[in-house]
Order: structure tokens, then sequence, then C-alpha cells
């Protein structure tokens, strides 16, 4: 049952990987079962070099297993607070990437220095640190995902989201690009910042950029 979506999930999961936005088992992947109301998720603590299609979960808006014989992410919470709080979410991707997870350890939000931002919206703001796998997080990460599709996770990783696996995927590499050109930037000495009036184009292009 829901072959398709556990598919999904698990080939993101292991591009997670490949791509270098994560290492282990962490960070998370989601994706809405088209028509019903009910989520895969990957399964908790789970290698992604390990992972196989029967360690991705089916849950329903409650968090309860539909499908599945393993733990679902212990960030179940917070997957399923997005899709509330973001009807027009189709997919979830959290990642501990590194120059994502650097800014957020430092506990602000990402400068405008790239357009890459735009992925995510008018800016990338950071949360407070929030306990692992709690409400907490899971509300506070959502609720700011209101008007964005990114958010940095402070002292924790990177919660994205987009219409479908391939658009939050796509967000969450590029605002882990965004991060690194921070980074260097600011190393190399500064980096002239964008202004809201540069980004609020590629803000409305990119919605429609990634198919
Ligand atoms: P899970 O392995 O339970 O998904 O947790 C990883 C993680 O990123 C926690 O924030
Ligand atoms: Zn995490």
């Amino acid at each position: 049952m829901y072959n398709n979506e556990k598919a999904a999930v698990l080939k993101f999961c292991r591009r997670m990987l490949a791509r270098g936005l994560t290492r282990g088992s962490g960070g998370n992947i989601s994706v809405r079962i088209p028509g019903k109301d009910l989520i895969a998720i990957s399964g908790s603590g789970i290698d992604y070099e390990e992972m196989t299609e029967e360690d991705v979960v089916v849950t329903d808006m409650n968090g309860n297993i539909v499908d599945g014989c393993v733990k679902p992410s212990s960030e179940l919470p917070m997957h399923i607070a997005c899709y509330r709080v973001r009807p027009d979410t189709g997919a979830v991707v959290h990642t501990h990437s590194t120059y994502c997870t650097t800014i957020a350890c430092l506990r602000r939000p990402l400068r405008n220095v790239s357009y890459m931002v735009a992925f995510a919206g008018e800016s990338v703001e950071c949360l407070p640190f929030y306990q692992i796998g709690s409400q907490e997080l899971a509300d506070n990460g959502a609720a700011a995902l209101k008007d964005r599709n990114a958010v940095l996770l402070g002292n924790h990783g990177l919660l994205a989201v987009g219409s479908n696996i391939e658009n939050a995927f796509a967000v969450a590499e590029e605002i882990e690009l965004a991060a690194e050109l921070d980074y260097r930037t600011f190393l190399a000495g500064g980096g002239v910042e964008l202004t809201a009036e540069d980004l609020a184009p590629l803000v409305q292009s990119f919605k429609t950029y990634v198919k």
C-alpha cells in the first residue's frame, strides 16, 4: 500500500545523504498522500544507506500509524504541523545540512547575499532552540512557514516545505547553498546584501520554477 509515496520518501532520503544535506540518520522527509488525510514519513533513527521502503511509515494527521512496522520519525509532530499550517504543502524536508546548521548555531537569520534565499521567500529566519521532537518545535517551526518555505531551527538544522517532494528538496538544497554563501562571504569580509525589491520578483518566479 502507498508504494509510490514510500518510494518517493526513500529516494529523497537517499538523495539527502548523497547530496551532503545530512549524515547518518539525521533529518527526515515526508510526503502527503494525494486525496487522503495521510502522509508517508521516514522511520526514526534509520541510517539512510540501510533504509528500505519498509522503513517508511504512513500516518494520519493525528499521528496514528496507518501502515508500517517501524517507529515514525521523532519529528512527526513537526511534519504534521506543517501540513496543517500550509494546506498547499505536498512534502516536508528537514535536514541537518552543514551551513544551515552552522548559521542556526550562530542563532541568526540568513543574510540575503545570494538570490537563492528567494526559494524560501523574502527571508530565512532563525528560531530559538526547541527540544528535538517536541510539540513546541512543531508549533513554532510550522508557524514560521506560514509565509515562507524554509526556516532555520536554532542549534539544530533546516525545515523546508514545497508543493511536492521535488520542490521541497530544491528549497532545502538551495537554502543550504545560500547559507554556505552567507558563511563564506562573511569570512571573506562581508558580501553585499540584496534588498527586498531585488528579491521580490524572484520570490514570485520561484513559485513555479521547480516542477
Ligand atoms: P529521526 O531519526 O527520528 O527522524 O530524527 C532525526 C532528527 O533529525 C531529529 O530532529
Ligand atoms: Zn533534526
